[in-house]
């Protein structure tokens, strides 16, 4: 958060409560240099409120479901 663009901003941006809100603080999070990294972070560690790496809550569970299944899916190697 030290180094994110967010860091201007009132936290409430990164937690809205409509996707309009979510649109509002996607637009800050696309031109920040920590992005991937903050993403991971949120995903790391399943946070489920607000905007992250420009991820929303949804989008987020989205990714972690679909890594889980690529993780399952995996052929096992020798
Ligand atoms: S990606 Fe968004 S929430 Fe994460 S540090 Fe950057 S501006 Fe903040």
């Amino acid at each position: 958060m030290q180094f994110g663009l967010c860091r201007d901003s009132e936290p409430d941006v990164f937690f809205p409560s409509d996707g309009v809100g979510v649109d509002k603080a996607r637009k800050i999070c696309k031109g920040c240099g920590v992005r991937s990294t903050c993403l991971e972070y949120a995903l790391g560690l399943r946070i489920e409120h607000g905007v992250w790496g420009g991820a929303s809550e949804r989008e987020r569970r989205r990714i972690n479901r679909r890594r889980k299944l690529a993780t399952i899916s995996e052929p096992k190697s020798a």
